[in-house]
């Protein structure tokens, strides 16, 4: 299968006609090849959303009629999810039916939410004081540059884009180079909804000295939007800086789940193993160290290995799979080497898996507890006191979220205030509300994304006043 650009409405190879190839993780061989693109091809996409920005219809729809069309293209979505979930599946391993029954309607509810938030939202409106009205419009930033990483790609991508098109802007989009698949195909669906050619371009390719860097480094660019490493992260925003392109990153993570003698320790133990070893570990939000108060710690670690234990490892198109292969050679060379640090056995197979590992005794110092591994590796360690919960789980230079277990309310709250980080779960994991603040501290991002925070992001707001005689 062939992967082209979209580009200015139409799908395209590269000017110079270079491919790379995307190798599905499970079968270890390449099953589709995408448009690598050069300097040119990234101006092009950039030329193209400037030029629906500045002069086309999209920003000047209003936010009705690009509202219907947000809705129509999530109907597109849902009517393609068999083929989205092959995208994503054979590009980077994710179990199939988690696309089909996780990622396909968040994608659509991404698009259908901030069309229905865009077009809801209040402005301000100052009451008129010694003669002037005034009030805040929101017109769009113009071109959205997004970089979005390979851990669910069409979910992240729509998360990432959505928003930029509900506020009016356009979009070049640059998904990883590991899943350059649903994003092709989610321009497609674009452009068949009706929306103008140039709202929404994709082009492919790395990103140090490729497209990625050549695109968020674009004079063009009003925006840029990144979802990745830390370490990218940081060229990232220097890129961006040299244009003084406001940006927004969501970064890694090493979140924390807490759990305390008086939880509900079997709702704990489902929730903290989701949190470790879902998409075989590779999430930003995955709970990797897990802090369990001494009186419960060896039950609540038996429960934990044995819902660890059970779940399923393999073949990603086995609905039974929980635990798909890791998304390439190189990341599961680095994930095992981890494994080796921590002297625990290595997998067994010579495939890309690595089954969840559960590590005891590892100390606070150890990279094992203070670096993001992204793969299904937690650490699991005691605590006495909640102020010493508090100080374990926020001693981490990244602050994206903690999950925390309790039934008791007043810890529950006072827990949460203490813990830093952008989201706390208590007695829950995953579940997100769009209209919400999400984002990290630390190395874990610059600013926040959702309801109104991508409102605020997304647009140059405006403060007009009004002189009434
Ligand atoms: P990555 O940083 O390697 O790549 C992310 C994207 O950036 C890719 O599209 C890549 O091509 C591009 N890129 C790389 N170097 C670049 C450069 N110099 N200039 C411009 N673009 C560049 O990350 P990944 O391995 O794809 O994804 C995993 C990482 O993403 C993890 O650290 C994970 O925690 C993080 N993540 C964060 C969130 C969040 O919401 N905070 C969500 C998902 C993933």
């Amino acid at each position: 299968m062939f992967v082209p650009h979209v580009i200015a409405g139409r799908e395209t190879e590269s000017a110079d006609g270079a491919r790379f190839a995307s190798v599905d993780p499970w079968t270890r061989r390449a099953w589709a090849s995408a448009a690598l693109a050069g300097p040119a091809d990234v101006d092009r996409a950039v030329r193209a959303a400037r030029q629906e920005a500045d002069h086309g219809h999209w920003p000047r729809l209003g936010f009705a009629e690009r509202g219907r069309l947000l809705h129509r293209l999530a109907d597109l979505i849902v009517r393609d999810g068999e083929e989205l979930a092959t995208a994503d599946t054979s590009d980077m391993g994710r179990p199939r039916h988690e696309v089909l029954t996780r990622d396909v309607p968040r994608a659509a509810a991404n698009f259908r939410f901030f069309a229905d938030h865009a077009r809801l939202c209040p402005a301000e409106v100052f009451p008129a004081d010694g003669g002037h009205l005034v009030h805040t419009r929101y017109p769009p930033a113009g071109v959205v540059a997004a970089v979005a990483p390979w851990n669910f790609p069409l979910m992240l991508g729509s998360w990432k884009i959505a928003p930029a098109l509900a506020w009016g802007n356009t979009v070049v989009l640059k998904p990883a180079e590991q899943s350059p698949a649903s994003a092709t195909a989610l321009a497609r669906l674009a452009l068949e909804a009706g929306f103008p050619p140039g709202v929404l371009n994709v082009v492919h390719g790395p990103g140090p000295n490729a497209a990625g860097e050549w695109l968020v480094s674009h004079p063009g660019v009003d925006r840029v939007t990144f979802t990745g490493e830390s370490a990218t992260g940081r060229a990232v925003a220097t890129a961006a800086s040299a244009n003084l392109t406001p940006v927004s990153m969501e970064l890694g993570g090493k979140g924390a789940s807490v759990v305390f003698a008086d939880a509900d320790l079997a709702v704990a133990a489902d929730h903290a193993a989701h949190a470790a070893f879902g998409n075989a570990g590779q999430m930003c939000l995955a709970g990797t160290r897990i802090l369990v108060q001494r009186p419960v710690h060896d039950e609540f670690h038996r429960l934990l290995a044995d819902r660890a234990a059970a779940m399923p490892v393999g073949d990603p198109r086995d609905p039974a799979t929980r635990v798909g292969p890791l998304s390439s050679a190189e990341h599961h060379r680095k994930v095992t080497a981890y494994l080796a640090m921590a002297g625990h056995p290595l997998p067994a197979t010579d495939d890309w898996t690595v089954p969840p590992a559960l590590l005891t005794g590892v100390p606070p110092a150890s990279p094992l507890w203070r670096e993001e591994i992204f793969g299904p590796v937690a650490v699991i360690a005691p605590f006495d006191t909640e102020q010493e919960a508090v100080r374990l789980a926020n001693d981490t230079s990244y602050g994206l979220n903690a999950m925390l277990f309790t039934t008791d309310l007043n810890r529950a709250h006072r827990v949460a205030a203490a813990l830093r980080g952008g989201t706390v779960w208590v007695n829950c994991f995953f579940v997100r509300d769009l209209r919400a603040p999400f984002g990290g501290a630390g190395d874990s991002g610059i600013g926040r994304e959702g309801g109104v925070f991508s409102r605020d992001f997304f647009t140059e707001p405006r403060t007009v006043t009004l002189a009434i005689d």
